[in-house]
């Protein structure tokens, strides 16, 4: 390896959504030659967790893959093979299955850490080279429900509609579900401060995390109420008088039925199924509604439910009933979890949807990229199946498979279900930067660059647009996914389309997004690198096609001697499409969209409204989108003459619906798909761990933190540990409907004592996912990852 840059490179994490700013330094007394050092970026403030700081340790690992490996008829084993030789197999694989089956026989799969780059590019290969529906990724898996619940009450999915600097300057957080303390540790920083401002944090948690402990009231419901917790709530506010009326009226519909839903959930029966007591609830309301500002912010926990959509929009009633939405300092937001988790759902690789959040149903959206990709809009498949329907359908109707940055043997639900349907394929390939327990199970196996040896982009949780760059040439042997898209394409017939200069997809990504609700076509690699950020909306301005500068290729990905890039490569074959035309919500079209689909963005699915009219950003639509002044960040420093300054705070004067009210959607609770029982009388819930990320393909490599967190457990609390007889540390057997997994007991009065916690970042024994349900939300398909029901056993001694 050698070092592109002599003096740092600024660039971001490759791990979560908070995408904290870092410097990339020579140092070659360190093992890779690079070293993360400190820089000033807003939102981590330089801060960074164990997770971002050993981040360059897996560049350099001796287990990363460095060639191409295809498993051979002879034994049966992933042997080395070339470039050629890998992507021709693949080629034929992916073919044969087409020829035998249809294209919808080939599935593929993304994942929430892809660049835009290559989420779109995954995206556009599978509608345009296979021509499959049979395309999602495990950002399903994250914060689908609640992007679905936001694009019901606002029309519009970003994660946060405002950024975390306004967390401290508000006056009360509600945070349901979210244990930022081990997952971003630097976003801490903004609840200290809130407290420190005098404002008010809840935090709703079944166990007494360390974000927990940070709260001025701690809420520990049982897994699965967070909907009647909020119900419970709503009720109260209503009860005692604390409602907005003027706000109710004038900018929101559908109270009177939201309404009613609450008040059938009165507080002792709220308290009866959550085990909230009656008086934290009451407590619970005097502290969100004393002051002017208040939040909530959702995670995992309430969304990654069968009625996650539901349960977040109950928590989105209760910030509407009480003034608080589309005001500044306040509202609701979701953490988005995954690194480009807010991006990677913008883009194309979810079943139901095009780039800039189009939905592949609306005929005017299929049009307008249909355009842009020079192809036929009758030739663009509809919605597919989501990621868990997907999995499931392997060995199936789906025969073979693509996989991108995604680890479904650790992370899906019911593993080792979804294990049995990977090796049941007729032909697997995998793009990874190691083997991974999804990688080791394929037939071709290709090695791909990692974040600090490529430029692209990524979204982060506050909705602003980032720059990843280029610090160090890849190994020898490494090529880019930009790379095997344009090569597979080639071999699968689509010559041009394709390029492997991530600079010129994002040039087509901001066309293709143009007019879109997650527009990015004023944003170009010049401005990121030069504001360091920019919040979508940010549309191109009449009369220009970005920024200054714009037009121009940047450089910032040019490197002669790049063997990830293609020379061949010929950005001519791009269509060049139009960036005003083809605005969503043509209701003329009569292109049929998919009866049989129940995805979010299905025009048959009895959600309200058209969420693609009114568009924030649009300078014509008289939404946010220009700058007041009036707030720290409002409009970012590059504001000038024909140029979109970007869009930080959403809905300060009308939301994305059709008449620009937000909607109350009236929600009630129901139990969950697994309620315990006399064979399995107790709650299992999952999450993370700070010292590992996601299903720990790259962390598990890291020394550091292998040694902070080395492997799975079970916590549970010192009541139900005497109940089955085992101490602290000792192997607890864990058995759900789905499997069984054994891990030490970890003992801690934390954790109700009806329930047990795992960790979900190993495989083997200890795979959580081998016993989580699932049951899928039917709104979002956002499987049941956070309660099902389970019985603990000792562990015979061996
Ligand atoms: Fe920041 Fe997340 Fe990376 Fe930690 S893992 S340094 S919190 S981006």
């Amino acid at each position: 390896m050698h070092i592109t840059t002599a003096s740092p490179t600024p660039t971001h994490c490759p791990y979560c959504a908070l995408q904290c700013g870092m410097g990339l330094a020579q140092d070659p007394g360190r093992d890779g030659g690079l070293a993360v050092v400190e820089r000033a970026f807003p939102v981590n403030r330089g801060a960074l967790c164990g997770k971002g700081r050993t981040a360059t340790e897996v560049l350099s690992s001796r287990v990363r893959l460095t060639e191409p490996l295809i498993r051979t008829h002879a034994t049966g084993r992933l042997e080395p093979a070339t470039w050629e030789e890998a992507l021709d197999r693949i080629a034929e694989g992916l073919s044969r299955t087409r020829a035998e089956h249809g294209p919808d026989a080939v599935g593929v799969f993304g994942g929430g850490g892809l660049t835009n780059e290559k989420a779109y590019g995954l995206g556009k290969f599978a509608r345009v080279v296979l021509g499959t529906s049979q395309i999602d990724y495990n950002g399903r898996f994250c914060m689908s429900s609640a992007a679905a619940a936001h694009q019901r009450a606002f029309g519009l999915d970003r994660g946060l509609p405002f950024p975390l600097e306004d967390i401290p300057q508000t006056g009360c957080v509600i945070l349901v579900g979210s244990n930022l303390a081990e997952t971003m540790p630097p976003a801490l920083r903004y609840l200290t401060e809130l407290r420190e401002n005098g404002g008010t944090l809840i935090v709703v948690d079944p166990r007494r995390t360390r974000t927990a402990e940070q709260a001025d009231l701690h809420l520990a419901p049982r897994p699965g109420t967070d909907l009647a917790l909020a119900l419970g709530l709503l009720h109260l506010v209503v009860a005692e008088g604390r409602t907005d009326e003027a706000y109710i009226r004038e900018r929101t519909s559908g109270w009177a039925q939201a309404r009613a839903g609450a008040m059938a959930h009165w507080p002792e029966l709220v308290e009866r199924i959550t085990g909230v007591s009656v008086p934290e609830l009451r407590e619970a309301v005097r502290l969100f509604c004393a002051p002017e500002n208040a939040m909530v912010l959702t995670a995992r926990g309430p969304e990654q439910q069968s009625k996650g959509t539901d349960t977040v929009g109950a928590w989105i009633n209760l910030v509407l009933a009480t003034g608080r939405a589309g005001r500044p300092l306040s509202g609701y937001g979701c953490l988005t979890g995954q690194g480009n988790g807010q991006g990677g759902r913008e883009h194309g690789q979810k079943a139901d949807q095009l780039p800039g959040y189009r939905k592949l149903t609306d005929p005017a959206a299929r049009a307008h990229v249909a355009e842009v990709w020079g192809v036929d809009p009758e030739s663009l498949p509809g919605p597919g199946r989501s990621a868990y329907e997907l999995l499931d359908a392997l060995g199936g109707d789906v025969r073979s498979l693509l996989l991108m940055g995604s680890n479904p043997v650790v992370s899906a639900p019911r593993a080792a279900h979804v294990e049995g349907r990977l090796r049941s394929l007729d032909f697997l390939a995998v793009a990874d930067v190691v083997l991974s327990e999804t990688a080791a199970l394929a037939d071709v196996v290709l090695p791909v660059t990692q974040w600090a040896e490529e430029t692209g982009t990524t979204t982060n949780l506050e909705g602003r647009v980032l720059l990843r760059r280029r610090a160090i040439t890849p190994p020898d042997g490494v090529r880019t996914d930009l790379f095997v898209l344009h090569e597979l394409a080639a071999r699968l017939g689509v010559e041009k389309g394709f390029p492997t200069d991530p600079e010129e997809v994002f040039e087509e990504l901001r066309r293709a997004s143009a007019g879109g609700p997650a527009d990015y076509s004023g944003i170009t690699y010049r401005r990121l690198a030069e504001e360091d950020g920019v919040f979508w909306p940010c549309p191109a301005q009449a009369g220009t096609d970005g920024a200054s500068g714009d037009g121009e290729d940047s450089g910032l990905d040019a490197t002669p001697d790049d063997p990830a890039s293609d020379p061949a490569d010929d950005p001519e074959g791009v269509p060049a499409g139009d960036p005003t035309s083809g605005l969503p919500g043509d209701p003329t079209s009569e292109l049929p969209g998919d009866p049989t689909s129940e995805l979010p963005g299905d025009p048959t699915s009895g959600l309200p409204g058209d969420p693609t009219s009114g568009l924030p950003g649009d300078p014509a639509s008289g939404l946010p989108g220009e700058p007041s002044g009036e707030l720290p960040g409002e409009g970012g420093e590059f504001v000038s003459a024909g140029v979109h300054p970007g869009t930080p705070r959403l809905f300060l004067d009308r939301f994305a619906t059709e008449d620009g009210r937000a909607r109350f959607v009236p929600v009630t609770h129901r139990a969950a798909a697994e309620e315990p029982d006399a064979e399995f009388p107790v709650l299992l819930t999952t999450g993370r761990v700070v010292a590992q990320y996601q299903s720990g393909a790259q962390t598990r490599r890291v020394a550091e933190l292998n040694a902070a967190a080395p492997g799975p457990f079970v916590e549970l609390h010192p009541q139900l540990a005497a109940r089955i007889g085992v101490a602290d540390g000792e192997d607890v057997t864990v058995v759900s409907r789905r499997g069984t997994a054994v891990a030490p007991a970890k003992v801690t009065r934390t954790i109700r004592p009806d329930t047990v916690f795992m960790p979900f970042h190993w495989a083997g024994e200890g795979r959580a996912n081998t016993l989580t349900h699932p049951a899928l939300d039917p709104v979002s398909r956002m499987p049941e990852f956070k309660v099902c029901a389970v019985r603990l056993e000792r562990t015979a001694s061996a």
